[in-house]
């Protein structure tokens, strides 16, 4: 079977493993409260604490995992998705999930 996440490269436009990790992530940590009403209310958590998830996949991913991904509030994303960068070991932890998870 094809690994929906290529290993040899880190093309986050085609990937999108960190933001559908898990349904605890990604959190609000230090954004202002300006900063936080950019983001529509429909993406938002009931807890009002994080991004809202299904299935562990935020809920302002657009598209389809391991092909094509964007992120539909990207000017307003919240700090913990800024600071994701392609290759550190968050990214790494997130792609071998997502690769482990298709391969079952
Ligand atoms: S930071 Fe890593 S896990 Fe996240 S979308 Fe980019 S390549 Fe994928
Ligand atoms: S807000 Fe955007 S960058 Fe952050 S996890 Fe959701 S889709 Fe990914």
């Amino acid at each position: 079977m094809t690994l929906a996440v290529p290993t040899d490269d880190f093309d986050c436009q085609s990937c999108g493993a960190c933001c559908s990790y898990s349904e605890d992530w990604p959190r609000f940590s230090l954004e202002t409260d300006e900063e936080l009403d950019l983001i529509p209310a429909e993406y938002v958590s009931a807890d009002l604490g994080g991004m809202r998830c299904e299935d562990n996949r935020c809920s302002a991913l657009d598209g389809k995992l391991g092909i094509h991904v964007g992120c539909r509030i990207y000017a307003v994303r919240p700090i913990v998705c800024r600071t994701c960068m392609p290759g550190d070991d968050e990214c790494l932890m997130a792609r071998h999930k997502l690769s482990q998870k298709v391969l079952l």
